[in-house]
């Protein structure tokens, strides 16, 4: 039997199944990651100076001069084939969470319900000095028209609720993801290196308490030695093959 035939009988077999998704799933849609070579978000940056709560506190100009064309990306992209089968297997009843750390809110666009976004998303955005929250809509149009540091009624610098390096993790949604974890008696990693923790513990979570981990990814990761199956390939081929494995021995 195929690998992916494989996955695709401990899918029939599941009763709930929980995919952990990162910027890998995301760049069929346009939308580059961290850490492929070719993705030049990196280049000729230091992250601390222009992706962490410190940097960001001191030059927020370096932040949103560094953020504008992948926030550009973001607001084009639209869902691709591997976010739509997330869709399908949770209209199945079969998909019964899905933890990202992906902030471009495509999960969400595509259609599931259930979704913990473990490094925030771009809807809203907040105060650094008073802490009002507002939508993010009219500041990121604003940043995109004039690349402008934008600024609350208070004065103080407002940052898109997306979390920095040297930033927690929003608190419910950590722990809304390790309860879905422990609940998994499937997980399916989509699109992640594994590298940035803590959401890298949360597969492990899920395999501690009994699942099975599948990991998807187009390159090997540093977890594939815990997982019960890696393919290597392109989410948006290799989900939409699951499910057509699915379909022909339905
Ligand atoms: P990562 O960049 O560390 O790893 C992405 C992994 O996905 C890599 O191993 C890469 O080889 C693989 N990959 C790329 N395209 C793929 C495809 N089509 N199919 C299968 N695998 C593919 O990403 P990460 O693990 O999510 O961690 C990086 C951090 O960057 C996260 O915290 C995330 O918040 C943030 N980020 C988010 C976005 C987004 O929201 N779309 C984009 C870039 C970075």
């Amino acid at each position: 039997m195929s690998d992916l035939a494989i996955v695709a009988e401990w899918i029939r077999d599941a009763e709930n199944v929980v995919a952990f998704t990162g910027a890998g799933i995301s760049t069929p849609s346009g939308i580059p990651d961290f850490r492929s070579e070719d993705s030049g978000l990196w280049q000729d940056v230091d992250p601390q100076r222009v992706a962490s709560i410190f940097g960001f506190r001191r030059e927020p100009q370096a932040f949103f001069d560094w953020v504008r064309p992948l926030t550009e990306l973001t607001m084009q992209a639209k869902p691709n084939p591997a976010h739509d089968t997330l869709v399908k297997l949770e209209q199945a009843g079969k998909l019964t969470a899905v933890i990202t750390q992906n902030i471009d809110m495509l999960h969400g666009k595509a259609g599931n319900t259930v979704v913990h976004e473990l490094h925030g998303h771009m809807r809203t955005a907040t105060c650094i000095s008073c802490f009002e929250q507002v939508l993010a809509e009219p500041i990121i149009k604003q940043v995109l028209e004039d690349g402008k540091v934008p600024h609350c009624k208070c004065g103080g610098v407002l940052k898109p609720d997306v979390i920095l390096f040297g930033e927690q993790l929003p608190y419910q949604v950590l722990l809304d993801s390790k309860k879905a974890a422990r609940a998994a008696d499937l997980i399916i990693v989509i699109g992640s290196s594994l590298e940035v923790a803590p959401a890298s513990e949360i597969p492990l979570i899920a395999k501690r308490n009994g699942a099975k981990l599948v990991i998807i990814n187009n390159e090997p990761t540093i977890m594939d030695r815990f997982a019960d199956k890696v393919l290597l390939g392109d989410a948006a081929i290799v989900l939409p093959e699951i499910i057509a494995c699915l379909e022909a021995s339905a």
